[in-house]
């Protein structure tokens, strides 16, 4: 375990998170409009996380490396390899590094990864990490809601290896993936 830099952002900003909203419903083109999301949402938090490791050069450290924990389920365009890669030719523009990396392991086909949480919740059970302690939850619950699209993957995460969830939910984990089916 390392010590953390707590940097609060607002992102989406709340002068139009709302309206981001109506578009995520919109039934129009592009037709994927849940895909979009909030589609500037995770690049800003990146590079913001890009501004924090530029920063620390001023105290002799120089990160070369900076980690999503994009997975296999992440549908999100904003949480794609190709928007990973995209970021990276971003990161090393604009300070002018073609050294920085932006990667997401579970999603880095070179390393011929392809995965999702089942992976990383077996490896903590195995080394005793107490993930009931732990938040996937996006909704603004004080519990975790266990029925948003992440509670629902963790839970799952949870099921397909067949280990006990001991976090606590507001509801009943739901028979079906809360992802929308796209024909
Ligand atoms: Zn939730």
């Amino acid at each position: 375990m390392h010590n953390v830099v707590e940097i609060k952002i607002e992102t989406p900003g709340a002068a139009y998170k709302k309206m981001l909203r109506i578009c995520k419903k919109m039934k129009d083109r592009p037709i994927y409009r849940h895909d979009v999301a909030y589609p500037a949402r995770n690049p800003i938090i990146f590079l913001t996380g890009l501004d924090y490791a530029y920063s620390l050069q001023s105290k002799g450290i120089f990160p070369k490396v900076i980690f999503a924990a994009y997975m296999k389920s992440d549908n999100l365009y904003h949480s794609s390899l190709t928007s990973i890669r995209l970021l990276n030719l971003v990161m090393c523009h604009i300070t002018g590094d073609w050294e920085f990396q932006f990667i997401s392991i579970p999603i880095e086909r070179e390393f011929g990864n392809c995965y999702d949480k089942e992976v990383y919740v077996k490896y903590c059970i195995e080394k005793k990490v107490p993930l009931e302690y732990t938040r996937s939850c996006v909704s603004d619950s004080k519990i975790q809601c266990g029925i948003c699209p992440a509670c629902w993957d963790r839970r799952n995460a949870f099921r397909i290896n067949n280990l006990e969830d001991k976090t606590v939910y507001k509801y009943p984990m739901p028979q079906d993936s809360p992802y929308p089916i796209v024909n």
